[in-house]
Formats: structure tokens, sequence, C-alpha cells
């Protein structure tokens, strides 16, 4: 696919170790290949290297295996000659699509640091530092976009989207990490659902997946809820409730929302 220059919108072309577009604005691949095109004054954005690690040391433990089986299973579904996978973090579900497909396959975060984990893990796979509200795709040049757990602009979704094409959201349902949940809080407030509305992206599956994971080391459960958005918000004497826990067994629910571009 073609990139847009995030400062003047012109196409930006591959020149050895470069992109750069024809007004000489110049952006160098970093060691692992990665693409670096996020306009920033501040230096730390998204999930720093603690973060990083503990959602790799998590995911590679296999527990959301079903949930990229899942998702990949609709992929396959769907006539696809590209895919972006929005907020894709260390690349576990972006590594997956790429390996088990043949199509291009492009990962987006705005972390430096999940970036450099994840363009290390695969190469194959078109790894960018990069707002996804504000995306380096042209109009309607999209066939799929993937946005597991983050924070979305519908907007920009329908912007880069093809007609006809798929947008696969996937978020918790209200019992999603409860036992973790309950292990640290006093009281425990339900997940709520994401409900998406746009004039523009029509819902045309949706899918529920759950199941019960067993993690039986402290680290392990430490590394969950280090990847949750519940660890911004948790004061230090509730994190406490997690140090000694060495067994837990907490129900995972997913709900995924396949949408169309009309
Ligand atoms: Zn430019």
């Amino acid at each position: 696919m073609k990139l847009k220059c995030p400062k003047c919108s012109n196409e930006l072309n591959h020149i050895d170790s470069t992109y750069k577009c024809n007004n000489n604005h110049c952006y160098d691949l970093g060691k692992s290949k990665y693409l670096n095109l996020y306009l920033s004054n501040t230096k730390d954005h998204g999930d720093n290297k603690e973060m990083v690690k503990a959602r790799a040391n998590f995911l590679n433990q296999t527990y959301y295996l079903n949930l990229a089986n899942k998702i990949n299973e609709i992929i396959k579904s769907k006539e696809i000659t590209n895919l972006v996978d929005f907020a894709c973090g260390t690349g576990y579900y972006t590594n997956i699509f790429k390996n088990t497909n043949n199509f291009e396959v492009y990962g987006l975060d705005i972390s430096k640091e999940a970036i450099i984990y994840a363009s290390k893990s695969n190469k194959l796979v078109n790894y960018i530092v990069a707002s996804t509200f504000d995306s380096c795709f042209y109009d309607n040049s999209v066939d799929c976009i993937t946005n597991i757990f983050a924070p979305i602009k519908l907007d920009e979704v329908n912007r880069i989207l093809k007609k006809d094409k798929y947008f696969i959201f996937v978020s918790p349902n209200p019992n999603h990490l409860l036992q973790l949940k309950q292990a640290v809080y006093d009281n425990v407030y339900l997940n709520e659902v994401t409900t998406l509305v746009h004039d523009n992206l029509e819902l045309v599956e949706s899918h529920d997946l759950n199941y019960q994971i067993s993690i039986d080391n402290n680290q392990g459960i430490k590394d969950l809820f280090l990847m949750t958005p519940y660890y911004y918000k948790t004061s230090i004497s509730d994190m406490a409730k997690l140090g000694k826990l060495e067994n837990l067994t907490t129900t995972i629910d997913f709900h995924i929302q396949v949408f169309k571009k009309k």
C-alpha cells in the first residue's frame, strides 16, 4: 500500500533505509526495519518498556490464542488483499494474521517500544509508529482493519476503508477478567459493553467468545494486570493485593463485532 507523509500528505517513497516524500520530508527506518511516522514533541507515548514486556510475556503464554484464531477465522472468510492492525502493541495478533494468510499486513501503534518489539518478531509485517486516529493510509485503500481492546476513531476507519470492506472490533464483555478484578478491588464493576455507531459502517456479524484461563504463577498474574486499563486506575494498596497471589482462574469474555463499510 502507498503511505502518505504525515507532514504534507504526499506519497512516501521507500529508498534504501528511508521513506521520503517529494517535499523531502524524510523518515528513517529503525534498526529492526520499523517506520516512525508519529509526529510528537513528547518523547514517550503509549506503553512503556515495562508494559510492553508484561504484554509480550502474557500473550506468549497463548492464553489469548483462542481469540487470535477466532478473528483469523473471520478474516479468512472475507476477500482481503491487505490488513491494518490498529493499536497492534507487540504484534501478537498481527503476526498470526500475517503468518497464516497471503496478504499485505501493517501494524500501527503509538508506542515506539511496542513497535520495536513487534518489528523484531516478524520482518514480513510492516510495523509503523503512528496514531490510529490520524493514520498514514490514503482514503479508500484498506480491505480490513482490526482493533483489539483499543480506543477507536470511527471517522478514520471510514476514511481509509474501501467500500464493502471490513472493520473488526474486539471489546470486553461485562464479565471479562471478573475474578482478576475481584482479587484486587473491594467493589467490582462489570465492564460496560462498547457500542459503536457510525452512519457509514454497518454491523454485519457479532460473536462472543468466553472461556476460563488459569495462571499458576505470580508474575503471570501481574503481567495480565499490567496490560489492562485498570492498571492506570488502581491504588498502591489495591495493587499490593496481587503481591502474593500465586493462582488465579479467571473468565475471559470477548465481544467481536464485524462492520462493513457502506
Ligand atoms: Zn512530506
